[in-house]
């Protein structure tokens, strides 16, 4: 095992893998940005290296400081968290080229699955369903695309190969606004991505997100620990997580969940990772894969009790992984309701100081976050300040739990999203389970009228 980890992320996450590093005896080193300086996980650390300014690109996706402080620590490793830099081939690449073991999968890993063309042509050939669309990237000539969208049948959806974070797609309905559409995804993808290819895929009218978690040693075992429903999205951009996914026979997840490994096995994928679906009638088709421990992870830790940040800790250091397929069981039911700075239901953000935080607790209930009292939340990042995680024997109870914990609930001096997570669980229809990706918007839309 490693003796000292250095985390290259910030907020809740960097927590989480400092209480990792900590059960597993294991010295972790945090950085952070001038904005970050008062960090609750910069406080317990033993050792913390300040990376830069508050801006991100000059600090958390500064590269060469990173890496230093990783050097002047005498860090072995480096846990990328999610986001920043932890699916950017480049910095896996050159991590390891400096002599730290990068915890998560190769650096060609990361590039077949970072570009979602090549990670959909890798599915198909593993036998992974996937969405119908164009095969590979779009070509320039009109005609062409013309006869691919036609070929796959309106409405499509125009993706950017490089795309993440819910950016960089665009839905055509009708082929008077194909050609236009390419071309505006194609320049925003080249200055968002730095990668202008586009490809088209059937706009599936009524889906749900659901998605596989699995995990992998470098000695090509790989199991799956059952799947997540994450369709309850705003802006493509995921609210509340639960698993398992409502409804959904067991015997379609356990085949699409032996893909999932199967392909894991094919590419010698290493550490933890996500195949996400859309899954419509029936039927799950591939979208794309992370290739990192995702914000949802918690959900999948309480209904399987597998850790999965030491467990990709433990996997990057070489051991096996600790357990098989057949010992992995599904236990009751948890939710995840992401903690925003934001107003409750325009969601703009709201930065600014905590004057008053009290976490929720008792049976089943988890929180992974690192605000407190007199925390000021900066500007410069993302709005995410917390999870509350509940877990129960059913659904029911699970939803029960979450309607507590938010009512016990208490963020003072900043707008947060807590209104709105405790209408959702007191919602006929989400009660119910099996909503689809539109569902959060349309009900949004309704509020505000
Ligand atoms: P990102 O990497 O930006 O998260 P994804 O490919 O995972 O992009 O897609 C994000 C979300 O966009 C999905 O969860 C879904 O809501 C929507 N989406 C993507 N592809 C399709 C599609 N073919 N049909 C309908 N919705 C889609």
């Amino acid at each position: 095992m490693f003796k000292k980890i250095l985390v290259a992320n910030r907020g809740e996450i960097a927590l989480r893998i400092q209480r990792a590093c900590r059960e597993l005896g294991v010295k972790a080193v945090m950085v952070y940005s001038e904005a970050d300086r008062d960090a609750k996980y910069v406080k317990l650390a033993e050792e913390a290296v300040c990376i830069g300014p508050a801006s991100s690109a000059l600090s958390y996706l500064n590269m060469p400081a990173i890496i230093s402080a990783a050097e002047v620590t005498d860090a072995e490793a480096i846990h990328p968290g999610y986001g920043f830099l932890s699916e950017n081939a480049d910095f896996a690449e050159r991590v390891e080229r400096s002599g730290f073991q990068f915890i998560g999968p190769t650096p060609e890993s990361i590039r077949i699955m970072g570009d979602k063309v090549s990670a959909k042509q890798a599915m198909i050939k593993a036998g992974v369903p996937c969405v119908p669309g164009s095969e590979g990237e779009l070509p320039d000539d009109p005609v062409q695309i013309k006869r691919i969208a036609k070929m796959v049948g309106y409405p499509v959806i125009i993706k950017a190969a490089g795309g993440g974070g819910g950016r960089g797609m665009r839905v055509v309905h009708t082929e008077a606004a194909l050609i236009n559409a390419v071309a505006m995804t194609k320049n925003e993808a080249g200055a968002a991505f730095g990668n202008p290819a586009v490809y088209m895929e059937k706009y599936l009218q009524n889906p749900r997100h659901v998605e596989i978690q699995i995990l992998a040693d470098k000695y090509k075992n790989a199991v799956y620990l059952g799947e997540r429903d994450c369709s309850m999205q705003r802006r493509h951009q995921k609210v509340i997580e639960e698993a398992p996914a409502p409804g959904i026979p067991r015997k379609l997840i356990e085949r699409v969940g032996d893909r999932c490994v199967a392909a894991c096995k094919k590419i010698g994928y290493r550490g933890a990772g996500t195949f996400e679906f859309l899954y419509e009638d029936g039927e799950f088709y591939f979208i794309e894969m992370n290739t990192r421990v995702q914000v949802e992870h918690p959900v999948t830790e309480m209904t399987t009790g597998i850790d999965i940040v030491k467990t990709q800790i433990m996997v990057a250091a070489g051991e096996k992984l600790p357990f098989t397929q057949r010992q992995i069981q599904i236990r009751g039911h948890a939710i995840e309701c992401r903690l925003n700075a934001e107003d409750a239901y325009k969601c703009i953000p709201s930065p600014g100081r905590i004057t008053m935080w009290h976490a929720p607790g008792g049976p089943g209930v988890r929180v992974d976050s690192h605000i407190y009292t007199n925390y000021f939340v900066p500007p410069n990042y993302d709005s995410m300040i917390g999870k509350i995680i509940v877990h129960g024997d059913t659904r029911e109870q699970a939803l029960a739990r979450m309607r507590t914990a938010l009512g016990e609930t208490v963020i003072e001096g900043i707008n947060t999203n807590i209104a709105l997570h405790r209408e959702l669980m007191v919602d006929a229809k989400f009660m119910e389970g099996g909503t689809n990706i539109h569902y959060l918007e349309a009900w949004l839309a309704n509020h505000e009228r």
